[in-house]
């Protein structure tokens, strides 16, 4: 074997390894892997590899795919087209995603499904003020990026006040939508405060599902964060209003081990930025975003649960996670952010499938080892302790897109817009702690979380 071989090997040993560690932590686990090709051709998916579970979506009637698809990282029509003829029948986009290109790929991929055999709902942002008119404005730009004679479901996007609920804008405008026949049924999504004034996502999601407008919610829900998510859940069977979960597998602020020789595409992309914005040599660079992103101490205890389970890559463990959440009855699908083949052939076969007794242990153990490392989304138990209002766990949840969904750009200018961010930890007595029902380490997360989005 020749030196060079040798050295490629020696590589490539090194990085299979980290990737278990890395993955595991940061529920990008998944992304690493499946986010590195998309070059998988359509035939190399076989008939096994289908949806072969549908349950009905509340009253909506609708038998949804116990695998839906979500579009946040959607950005080719054959994605969604691959999934529909693999069984997906459940598609959710929103206005916002990629400012509104998702929608439009969508728009593209459904010329090539049967429109009635699938549900399409879409989210629009709604601010205080807005007048029906303005909702239908919203309505309309949304319809022609679909580019289709009706949508499902509109939802209410990230609605994180009780008194939301009675949006009269929305309800006139909703209103006269299903009269014209182009809009079938309503919904909200929530990801809980962003202060203190704010209610939570349980006691906005069970308020509408009592509520008795809305049809369907789409809510946080995976095995480290279901306490809220099984309220709610309970509340829409008890009013038959249809479910869906997001953030399906947690997401802990952690890193993803840098190989300098092997750099991922999205550590790439970070060193291009410093090199570019900061004026860094690459080796300087490299070094900066390996100080922010590698936490040794963490490494050896993803290192030691893997070896314990015998897992080989992040994605199995990513694939537990999944089943986890389609395998509760009462829980109609998992909204999965695809945007590419391989994704969809190795999540496709996790439909109808139950959690082995394994399984169950390693999430169980997973949940105690991990238990104070992971901010859960929609959770606002320390907001009231900060009186710098910093909004704590919207500043990780925007990690968590950096990380886990690799959109560095979009969480890196949504916390930009921040009025209020985490440099304010810096210099506190961080009372947060002890509000934290996990016991993180509120301030030592956010600045990992500051670092890492103020990259550029
Ligand atoms: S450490 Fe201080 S500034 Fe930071 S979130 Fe906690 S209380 Fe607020
Ligand atoms: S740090 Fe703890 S209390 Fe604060 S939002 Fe996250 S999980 Fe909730």
């Amino acid at each position: 074997m020749d030196k060079k071989t040798e050295d490629q090997i020696k590589s490539q040993g090194r990085r299979d390894f980290f990737k278990i560690g890395g993955g595991l932590l940061t529920g990008s686990l998944a992304t690493n892997f499946l986010g590195a090709q998309n070059s998988v051709s359509k035939d190399k998916a076989s008939d096994e590899k289908k949806i072969i579970r549908y349950k009905k979506l509340g009253r909506t009637g609708f038998k949804a795919s116990d695998i839906g698809m979500g579009t946040t990282r959607f950005k080719h029509p054959n994605i969604a087209r691959f999934a529909y003829d693999h069984g997906i029948n459940y598609f959710d986009t929103a206005e916002g995603y990629h400012n509104g290109e998702a929608e439009k790929n969508l728009g593209k991929a459904l010329k090539h499904m049967d429109r009635n055999k699938v549900f399409i709902t879409t989210k629009v942002h709604i601010d205080e003020n807005d007048s029906k008119e303005k909702i239908i404005q919203k309505f309309n730009a949304c319809q022609k990026r679909l580019d289709t004679e009706y949508i499902d479901a509109l939802y209410m996007h990230g609605v994180n006040r009780v008194d939301f609920l009675d949006h009269q804008g929305f309800h006139a405008a909703t209103k006269k939508l299903r009269q014209e026949e182009r809009l079938k049924f309503i919904g909200l999504s929530c990801h809980g405060p962003h202060n203190e004034k704010q209610d939570s996502m349980e006691d906005v999601l069970c308020a509408a599902a009592e509520d008795g407008r809305f049809d369907l919610m789409l809510l946080v829900y995976n095995f480290m964060n279901s306490k809220a998510g099984d309220r709610i859940i309970k509340a829409c069977k008890e009013n038959n209003v249809g479910t869906t979960a997001m953030k399906t597998s947690p997401g802990v602020l952690n890193f993803e081990p840098v190989d300098p020789d092997n750099l991922t595409k999205s550590q790439e992309k970070i060193v291009e930025r410093l090199q570019n914005i900061k004026g860094y040599s690459r080796r300087r660079a490299i070094r900066s975003m390996q100080s922010t992103l590698e936490d040794k101490s963490e490494l050896k205890k993803i290192k030691k649960f893997a070896k314990k389970y015998e897992l080989q890559s992040e994605l199995e463990f990513y694939k537990t996670s999944i089943k986890w959440v389609i395998s509760n009855p009462d829980l109609h699908s998992a909204c999965i952010s695809f945007n590419n083949f391989e994704q969809l052939n190795a999540l496709l076969p996790l439909s109808g499938t139950e959690l082995s007794y394994l399984e169950k242990r390693s999430l169980e153990e997973y949940n105690s080892i991990f238990n104070s490392e992971y901010c859960r989304h929609g959770c606002q138990e320390c907001l009231s302790r900060c009186s710098n209002n910093v909004p704590v766990n919207r500043i990780m949840r925007y990690a968590y897109y950096f990380q886990c969904q690799h959109r560095e750009k979009d969480s890196m200018r949504k916390y930009y817009k921040l009025e209020n961010n985490a440099e304010y930890c810096t210099n506190c007595e961080a009372p947060c702690v002890e509000a934290c029902p996990y016991d993180l380490n509120v301030p030592v997360n956010l600045l990992k979380a500051h670092d890492l989005l103020s990259l550029t």
